[in-house]
C-alpha cells in the first residue's frame, strides 16, 4: 500500500518537474562529490605537522603530549561546531588508569559526532588512535604515519560532512568520530569504548566501525604501485559491507585495494592489531585503512615530511565516501557471518 501511493506521488512529481526530479537525483550522488572534494592536502598536511611535531611530544598513552594532541583535536570539533555525544564542551571520555596498565596515568578517548536526520539514534563509528609511543631514549616518536595519518583523516572527513549538514544535507544517521588512547598500550582505549558506549549510542546501534591506521605511506611491497590500500576485515562479519566498500571504491575513486592481509591464514595478523577489533568482537562490523609497515614503522623516524599526501587524501576520500554510504542507507549493516 505504501508503495503504490509513493509510486503515484514519485509520478505526480515527475510530470510537473521532470527535469527538477532528474536533476535532484543525479545532484544527490554528485553531493558526495562535492563534499569528498573539500578533504585536501594541504589541511592534511597543516594538522599533521602540527600534531606530529616534537611539541606533541610522540602523544605517549596518559603524557602531556597526548593531553595536547586531544585539545588540539577537541579544539578542531568547537571551531567547527561538531559536538561531542558526552554533552556540552566536554570531548575527552575518561578512561582511567585502572583500566589502562599499572604504571600508566589516567587518559582519555576523544569523541565528537554529527546527529543523523532520520536516525539519530543509530551511529556509524570512524576511529583512528591518537596515542603513539611517546618519547624514549631522549627522542621524540613522532607517529606522522601511525596513527597521525588516521587523525588528520577524521578531521578532514568530519569538516567535509559538517560542510553538507550546514548545506542542509545531514546523514540519515549519526557518525561518530573516535580518536581512542591506549592502542600502542594493547588496544586498550578502545577496549574501554566497546565496553563503555558513550550513552547515546549502546554497541547494539552501532552499525560499523571504519579504523583508520597508517594511510600516509607505501610498503616494500608498493613502491611501484603507490595509489593502493590494504583493506581488512570488511567480509568478516558482513557481507553487505564488503560489497558497499567495493562498490564506492568503483564508482569515485578506483584506488588499488589489496586483501593480502585480510586472509585469515596471513601470518602478521593485522585484523586482531588494531582497535577496529574490540568493535568486531562485539558483532560491529568493520573495515581497517592500512597501508602495510615500513622502514620507519615504530620508529623516532616517522616523521610529517615523509608522508604521500595525494595518498592520504585518496585514501580519506575513500573513507568518507563508505561513510556516506553506510550512513545514507535505509538500514543498519546486515551481519550475515559468526563473530570469532
Ligand atoms: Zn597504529
Amino acid at each position: 500500500m505504501k508503495k503504490i501511493i509513493l509510486s503515484i506521488a514519485v509520478l505526480g512529481i515527475i510530470s510537473c518537474k521532470s527535469s527538477q526530479v532528474t536533476l535532484g537525483e543525479t545532484s544527490k550522488e554528485d553531493l558526495s562529490v562535492q563534499y569528498a572534494n573539500t578533504i585536501n592536502e594541504e589541511d592534511l598536511k597543516k594538522h599533521l605537522y602540527i600534531l606530529a611535531s616534537d611539541e606533541y611530544e610522540g602523544r605517549g598513552t596518559g603524557e602531556a603530549g597526548h593531553e595536547k594532541a586531544g585539545q588540539y583535536i577537541k579544539d578542531f570539533y568547537l571551531d567547527h561546531e561538531i559536538k561531542s555525544p558526552i554533552g556540552g564542551d566536554d570531548y575527552f571520555q575518561e578512561v582511567p588508569k585502572e583500566f589502562l596498565k599499572p604504571d600508566l596515568n589516567d587518559s582519555f578517548n576523544v569523541v565528537a559526532f554529527i546527529e543523523g536526520s532520520e536516525k539519530p539514534d543509530e551511529v556509524l563509528v570512524i576511529s583512528a588512535h591518537l596515542d603513539h609511543i611517546g618519547i624514549e631514549d631522549g627522542q621524540v616518536f613522532n607517529g606522522a604515519d601511525d596513527d597521525g595519518s588516521g587523525n588528520v583523516s577524521i578531521l578532514e572527513i568530519a569538516e567535509a560532512f559538517q560542510k553538507a549538514v550546514k548545506d542542509g544535507h545531514r546523514p540519515k544517521r549519526s557518525i561518530m568520530f573516535l580518536h581512542v588512547t591506549g592502542e600502542e598500550k594493547g588496544l586498550l582505549g578502545s577496549k574501554y569504548y566497546v565496553d563503555h558506549p558513550v550513552e547515546m549510542f549502546p554497541i547494539s546501534k552501532t552499525t560499523a566501525n571504519l579504523n583508520i591506521d597508517m594511510v600516509g605511506r607505501s610498503d616494500e611491497a608498493h613502491k611501484d604501485d603507490k595509489d593502493f590500500v590494504y583493506l581488512i576485515g570488511a567480509d568478516k562479519l558482513s557481507t553487505e559491507l564488503h560489497n558497499l566498500s567495493e562498490k564506492m571504491n568503483k564508482k569515485y575513486m578506483n584506488i588499488n585495494i589489496d586483501y593480502t592481509f585480510n586472509d585469515e591464514n596471513d601470518p602478521n595478523r593485522f585484523y586482531y592489531r588494531s582497535d577496529h577489533y574490540n568493535f568486531a568482537k562485539k558483532g560491529v562490523p568493520i573495515i581497517f585503512y592500512f597501508n602495510g609497515v615500513h622502514e620507519d614503522y615504530h620508529k623516532a623516524s616517522d616523521t610529517p615530511d615523509k608522508i604521500d599526501y595525494k595518498m592520504l587524501k585518496r585514501r580519506a576520500q575513500l573513507v568518507f565516501y563508505t561513510a556516506w554510504e553506510i550512513a545514507n542507507m535505509s538500514n543498519m549493516l546486515v551481519v550475515d557471518k559468526p563473530i570469532k
